[in-house]
């Protein structure tokens, strides 16, 4: 007995700097829940850098990390919950989903003065689970990693991963697969759903609470504005116009979009069936599930405006008590959205090509660019890259050229395009270090994401899942020994569909 104790100290968890403030919210918000242990968990991935700039204890975390990250053992000072939420769900409205497999742990105040969520997702039933099993399995977990912390250092506002666990039980899904808990770091977790939850149920008391809370979080600038609620989805609006932008500037497709998946503080969340796009068609579509399309590529900014409105129609009570002029000034902010999407896209597309000044013609330039990729399925990431090293010598001309499947098909654009250079006011010499930062060389492509996966669920091989961090965290540098990282998949490994996490 003694010697096992000495073998296996029973080490307290680190104390970690809790401060719970959707807990101390009114008990209709979520469902006090601890996480279910699991049999044999193993920890795959911790994401040390990130649990220092949280202002954790990373080396003690990391030390116990299988059981703190699976939720066998309890982080002092957490205070684990389930948040209630509602959403539309491929258009259709859901009055009561909430978090059926993820658990909120709690929140810390991060070393830049942020507060942030931590929640464990695949960590067991909770009162929303519905048929559920509350569980994640290994892929997905995987998948979510990679792709948010791509996102994150291609500069896009995201989730990030702290942490991959394996159970060591199985889920039951269409296969039997190993299971797996993500530990995931947010801004928040709320989401329009979660207003919409109150909404549906006509409890404005509680609504004014939330957007109060959210207020408080994530636009504190707004507080003191006359009609701080109408302000609240004007801030929501613009957040999302950028978000969704920077989206189709790198090629990504959420492929989810439901309101239970669009947050509130503007981050990009839920990276179930997301995908990037290889060779650019704006009608692109991975999810196994969107059978119509509804969130293919070029769809998203038109299902972010859509999303906005069932935001703006749950706030309407706060903004005026009077519906008419309610909804008149939330249909303004609506409308609005269309010119800040237009301007944050329009502005990325500019930079992707190389401009630094505005002209009349820069849209049709754009659109004309991207008639010619589609029409010789250029890959999308590559002609942006290849285009950056054309401004930097003539002599990439032969490469870009290659990414079209008729070379000659860009010759016109490119003469419309060094006419319009010619033009600019910048030196031609700044020109491509400032198109190498918005023109990434390393995406999350699907076919490797694919490989990591597998090789990981098949052969408990997780260097594939490795390397993919390692290339992905410096996208916009060459990087030349992961070369191949920046290929399009060969015909025989393009992955055409992707599947759900759940
Ligand atoms: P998602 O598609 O991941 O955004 O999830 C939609 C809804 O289904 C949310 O309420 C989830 O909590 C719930 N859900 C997804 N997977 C599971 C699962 N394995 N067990 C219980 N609930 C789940
Ligand atoms: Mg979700």
């Amino acid at each position: 007995m003694s010697s096992s104790l000495h073998d296996n100290p029973v080490r307290e968890a680190p104390s970690t700097p809790f401060d719970n403030s959707y807990a101390r919210l009114p008990q209709q918000f979520f469902a006090e829940q601890a996480p279910t242990p699991v049999r044999e968990p193993r920890l795959i991935k911790f994401n040390a850098a990130l649990a220092r700039d949280l202002g954790l204890d990373a080396e003690a975390l990391e030390r116990d990390g299988a059981a703190i990250f699976s939720g066998n053992k309890p982080l002092p000072g957490a205070q684990p919950l389930a948040m209630a939420y509602a959403g539309h769900q491929f258009g259709s409205f859901v009055p009561q989903l909430g978090d059926g497999r993820a658990i909120l742990l709690g929140e810390v105040v991060d070393r830049h003065g942020r507060r942030r969520d931590i929640q464990l997702k695949g960590a067991g039933p909770t009162p929303f689970s519905r048929r559920g099993d509350g569980r994640a399995a290994l892929g997905p977990v995987l998948r979510e990693y990679i792709v948010s912390e791509a996102m994150h250092a291609l500069g896009i506002p995201t989730t990030r991963a702290l942490a991959a666990v394996t159970t060591g039980e199985p889920v039951y899904r269409e296969d039997v697969l190993p299971g797996a808990v993500f530990t995931r770091v947010a801004a928040s977790h709320i989401r329009v759903g979660t207003f919409q939850f109150f909404a549906a149920r006509g409890d404005t008391d509680n609504l004014r609470i939330l957007a109060d809370h959210v207020i408080d979080r994530h636009y504190p600038d707004i507080k003191d504005r006359k009609n701080r609620y109408l302000a609240l989805l004007e801030a929501v609006a613009e957040r999302q116009a950028s978000l969704i932008a920077r989206w189709l500037h790198v090629g990504f497709i959420h492929g989810v979009m439901n309101t239970d998946n669009m947050t509130v503080s503007g981050e990009t969340i839920d990276f179930g069936p997301c995908a990037f796009m290889d060779a650019y068609d704006p009608a692109t579509v991975f999810s196994s599930i969107d059978r119509q399309g509804r969130y293919a590529y070029a769809n998203q900014p038109g299902i972010g405006q859509w999303n906005l409105a069932r935001l703006g129609e749950t706030l309407l009570p706060l903004i005026d008590p009077t519906l008419d002029t309610a909804v008149d000034l939330a249909n303004t902010v609506i409308k609005g959205y269309g010119e800040r999407f237009q301007g944050h896209w329009l502005a990325g597309m500019r930079a992707k090509i190389g401009l630094g000044d505005e002209d009349d013609g820069d849209l049709d330039l754009i659109q004309s660019l991207l008639a010619v990729m589609q029409q010789g399925q250029a890959d999308f990431s590559l002609t942006f890259r290849r285009l950056t090293a054309l401004a930097a010598s003539d002599e990439a001309e032969t490469a870009f050229a290659a990414s079209f499947t008729d070379p000659q098909s860009i010759m016109p654009w490119l003469a419309r395009w060094r006419e319009r250079l010619s033009r600019e006011s910048r030196s031609a010499a700044e020109r491509p270090s400032a198109m190498r930062r918005i023109n990434p060389a390393f995406i999350p492509r699907n076919h490797r994401i694919e490989q990591a996966i597998q090789a990981a669920m098949e052969d408990d091989d997780f260097s594939l899942f490795e390397a993919l961090l390692t290339v992905l965290a410096k996208p916009y540098e060459d990087q030349p020994a992961f070369a191949p990282y920046a290929e399009p998949p060969r015909p025989a490994e393009r992955v055409l569909q992707t599947f759900c996490g759940t």
